[in-house]
């Protein structure tokens, strides 16, 4: 009996560093919180090319300076390019010179984060709160007043302009 529960906080204790990296924690407070979908992958895959795909579900990383919406300076809302969902307000983008999109918070309750350990180094990751699609990094060199720099792909976000109806979710 003493054995066994010796083994079993011996486990504990080896999976308490991996706790973190599997909890998703969704950043701000809304008064309509936003609903987790679980659409299969292999759904999505049709939707979005194959380049977004690899981004916003298996987590890749695009080159720098490689999206339009870097230079991206109107008014308006990024949403998700997976499922629609508005991510970020174009009054929160920056130039960060990171050659990524950057923003100085998301829209509350939108962004979910959680731990990555894909470096040496943990990082935290964040993704869109409705269908779980990766969208970048977050880092606490931004500007005041939050400090915080949202490191987008821009591949996995779609602009749309103050002038234009924001597209119905899918999903
Ligand atoms: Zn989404």
């Amino acid at each position: 009996m003493k054995r066994r529960i010796l083994l079993q906080s011996f486990a504990a204790l080896i999976m308490l560093p991996l706790i973190p990296a599997c909890r998703s924690q969704v950043v701000g407070e809304t008064s309509s919180p936003i609903t987790r979908i679980n659409k299969p992958l292999e759904e999505w895959r049709e939707l979005v090319s194959s380049r977004a795909y690899q981004i916003l579900f298996e987590e890749a990383t695009e080159r720098p300076e490689s999206s339009n919406l870097v230079y991206e300076d109107r008014e308006g809302t990024f949403v998700c390019a997976a499922c629609f969902l508005p991510l970020f307000e174009s009054a929160h983008k920056y130039e960060s010179w990171t050659g990524w999109p950057s923003f100085t918070q998301p829209i509350a309750g939108h962004i979910a984060t959680k731990i990555d350990f894909k470096m040496i180094w943990p990082r935290t990751e964040y993704h869109c709160a409705r269908c779980g699609g990766h969208q970048g990094h977050v880092f606490k060199d931004g500007p005041p007043p939050r400090g915080e720099r949202w490191c987008n792909n821009g591949i996995a976000l779609k602009f749309v302009p103050i002038a234009e109806q924001l597209p119905a979710l899918r999903g």
